[in-house]
């Protein structure tokens, strides 16, 4: 029995693949796939794909052409029509607009290179700057508490901006949260508790746009009445930051399944950015799609 989220309307199960065309698939996007696409035909549910193109610089056609040929492939069939974030910006500056009416958003004027010098120039001194958990250098929190004044001010001349999430003050309004784990195979429940502090202040909206990755990515689950989230376990943390921001938007919070990575040769995860082979390459060196799906299905049988 697939266990389903209370807060949702009964219905069948709805999951999504929602990968970003901005470089090439590999054989863990595949993998994500053919999971979802499996889960939903398993217990009767709907199966979507959403093409996650905020980033209008990092996006590319071609990409978007590779995921449609690549899904062919792997025999998959989703429902019509995809979304695509960069056609719903509206969408995410009203739920923008609702976290500001609620105070817990700042603008903050810094530019990744300031922060990149503070950091260097502690860590010059032997101070241990800390991390969020993918490796970045955690926000110092230097524009939380601009004076009113100036941040008008700033604001007003239009100086380039980003809104970044007020964690302790969206905390101290919605309490702690967990969020639910589900176990596909089982179908077992486990609450997590949620640490969203790990992340400092998180940017909701990046410079330029009403948005980031996880405003776009609770909206649209939201939107979509996506009631489980399947994917790959390198987002798991930024769950922390998702339950967040559905408590403050009052949307309901699907189940959650982080599944497992495609490690290659030498123990680390599949990255576009590391210029992992590419699902086309695999492809061309002869791997069968029926081979994919069969590691898909090894990991719902164990
Ligand atoms: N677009 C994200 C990616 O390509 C996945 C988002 C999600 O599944 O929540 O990694």
């Amino acid at each position: 029995m697939l266990p389903f989220p209370t807060d949702h309307p009964q219905g069948p199960p709805v999951f999504r693949f929602a990968p970003s065309p901005n470089g090439p698939l590999h054989r863990g996007h595949a993998l994500s796939a053919i999971l979802n696409a499996e889960l939903a035909r398993r217990h009767g549910g709907r199966f979507l794909l959403r093409i996650e193109d905020i980033d209008a610089e990092r996006s590319r056609k071609e990409h978007l052409a590779a995921i449609d040929d690549a899904l062919r492939w792997l025999g998959l069939v989703w429902e019509q029509p995809v979304r695509q974030q960069s056609q719903h910006m509206d969408d995410y500056a009203r739920a923008l607009d609702e976290l500001k009416r609620k105070d817990v958003l700042y603008p903050c004027f810094c530019t990744r290179g300031a922060l990149a010098a503070k950091v260097a120039a502690a860590e010059a001194r032997g101070v241990e700057w800390l991390r969020d958990p993918d490796g970045a250098p955690l926000y110092d929190g230097a524009c939380r508490d601009l004076p009113s004044m100036e941040r008008e001010a700033r604001l007003a001349i239009g100086e380039a901006h980003q809104w970044r999430l007020n964690m302790r003050k969206a905390l101290a309004l919605i309490g702690p949260l967990v969020w639910r784990r589900f176990n596909p195979q089982t179908g077992a429940t486990m609450d997590v508790v949620a640490n969203p502090l790990r992340w400092a202040d998180p940017v909701i909206a990046r410079k330029g746009l009403p948005t980031s990755y996880h405003l776009s990515v609770v909206v649209d689950d939201a939107l979509q009445g996506v009631t489980h989230v399947v994917r790959g376990s390198d987002l798991e943390a930024a769950t922390d930051i998702h339950v967040v921001l559905q408590k403050l938007l009052a949307l309901p919070q699907p189940l959650y399944w982080h599944h497992p990575l495609v490690m290659d040769g030498e123990g680390h995860k599949l990255a576009k950015s590391k210029g992992s082979q590419s699902l086309q390459d695999e492809r061309a060196a002869g791997i069968a799609a029926h081979s994919l799906q069969a590691e898909a299905f090894l990991l719902l049988a164990q």
